[in-house]
């Protein structure tokens, strides 16, 4: 932890006087204006917050992860007015500019609520034609000469948790994005011809040049948007009621394929297993990512352009199992991927492994899994300070949280399976699938979820340090 986390901390322990995460979801109603070809937009975001902390509040924090240097590049948002109750406020930021501090112009007692109105620009970082600007970004926030990538474009109300406002800085590694499950009503202005994904609820011509889409959304932990140039039809299936469309330029209609495949049986084996999603449709986009080979938002997963040129290496098929295990451990279940990086990787891996076992090849499946031990085993002897649930600030690189979150992290779980055997085990995941739906989980509820399942006390180096039940 460096003195900046440190002090962060801090500051999040001091804010933690109380315990109480809000049971409603937030309702962001936001109207967005963008200018597809600049790769700039403009807009504007209100919520009505409510207190659901046992403390009043004299502030309420919201992120803006697209100023983030490390993984989002020379993105950047700008938050250029506020209002909370109608009376302007003035917000300021920390963290990078990756916090905005909203000050409240008088307490805002426990259960009482308040309405939030932000106002912001954003420009997405340029993707050129020698490729990413800096070699540290994801590609998240991105123009690139053929679409506009919009990830944690616009300010997110920060989780009120146990340890207080989630406003820990960005790790220059693995995931940044933590939210509570919203609902979302957008109104988005864009030019005409443009293909704009989600799928909305609406299309009007605005009469300028432009159309006018609209969006209701539910239970979503970020909104994702996705713009391409010109018309692009997607190859789309159901699988257990969830419409699935697969978003692939046509050069790459074999990945369009494999990945349409790989989805519906994914989603048929995650709903069995641990129950069904809660979103009408998971999209899938190919867009050009860089140090990821995919990102998991809600109801929507990104796929790196570099391996859809690839899509018979086995590592294609774990790319798409895993980003749709996502849904159910990340969008539908949250939790924090700073403090407990390990709760969503570790079980998105574990569960394409499984899919991948059923569905695709054992043998397979069987290889990934030596791949596991032996990478943690590696990692434990070169680094035998850290483990599986460390927080995501403790891993020097991506490759040492890669070797614990995810490989060691799988690993621990199927180690788990083997000793409580798979009712038990499979029991124990569906209901921390299920009792965690809609909220943000900690290690520990999992942890009880297995300990119910099995009737018995669990051993296992993922829960040595128990963090506070939240479910
Ligand atoms: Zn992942």
């Amino acid at each position: 932890m460096d003195r900046k986390t440190r002090c962060w901390a801090v500051v999040a322990l001091f804010l933690a006087a109380g315990w109480g995460a809000a049971d409603a979801a937030p309702r962001y109603r936001m109207s967005l204006d963008v200018d597809y070809a600049a790769g700039t937009y403009s807009g504007e975001v209100a919520i009505d917050y409510a207190n659901g902390a046992d403390i009043a509040q004299t502030e309420v924090f919201f992120r803006l992860y697209g100023n983030a240097d490390a993984l989002y590049g020379a993105a950047s948002i700008v938050v250029t007015s506020a209002d909370v109750g109608g009376q302007s406020v003035s917000p300021s930021l920390y963290a990078d500019d990756t916090v905005v501090f909203v000050p409240l112009p008088s307490p805002l007692a426990p259960g009482d609520a308040t309405e939030i109105v932000l106002r912001f620009e954003g420009s997405a970082a340029r993707l050129g034609p020698t490729g990413f600007a800096t070699d540290s970004e994801y590609g998240l926030l991105t123009r690139s000469d053929s679409m506009l990538t919009l990830t944690a474009f616009y300010p997110i109300l920060a989780p009120y948790t146990s340890e207080g406002w989630a406003i820990d800085p960005v790790a220059p590694h693995g995931d940044a994005a933590f939210a509570d499950a919203a609902d979302y009503d957008v109104t988005l202005l864009v030019p005409q011809g443009v293909t704009v994904i989600p799928v909305p609820n609406s299309v009007d011509d605005a009469g300028d040049g432009r159309v006018r889409c609209t969006f209701a959304k539910t239970g979503l932990r970020d909104f994702p948007l996705v713009l391409i140039d010109g018309s692009l039809t997607p190859r789309s299936a159901t699988a257990s009621g969830v419409t699935i469309r697969a978003w692939y330029p046509l050069r790459h209609e074999q990945a369009s394929l494999i990945t349409l495949d790989r989805s519906v049986a994914s989603v048929d084996v995650y709903s069995a297993l641990f129950g069904p999603l809660p979103f009408a449709c998971v999209d899938i986009v190919e867009a050009p990512l860089q140090r990821v080979a995919g990102v998991e938002c809600s109801g929507l997963f990104l796929v790196a352009a570099d391996y859809a040129a690839s899509p018979r290496d086995p590592f294609f098929d774990i790319i798409v199992s895993h980003e749709m295990a996502h849904q159910w451990f990340y969008a539908a279940v949250g939790n924090d991927p700073t403090e407990e990086p390990w709760l969503d990787e570790s079980l998105a891996t574990f569960a394409s492994n499984v899919f991948l076992s059923l569905a695709v090849s054992d043998d397979v499946a069987r290889a990934e899994r030596a791949q596991w031990a032996t990478a943690y085993q590696q990692a434990l002897l070169s680094a035998p300070d850290l483990r599986v649930a460390s927080p995501l600030y403790a891993f020097p690189d991506s490759g040492t949280y890669s070797a614990f979150a995810y490989s060691g992290g799988a690993h621990e779980l199927d180690a788990l399976r083997q000793a409580l055997g798979d009712d038990a085990f499979f029991r124990g995941l569906a209901d921390y699938y299920q009792g965690g739906l809609g909220r943000i989980a900690v290690g520990s509820d999992l942890e009880r979820s297995f300990r119910d399942a099995c009737g018995c006390w669990p051993t296992s180096p993922l829960f040595d340090s128990a963090r506070t039940p939240s479910l």
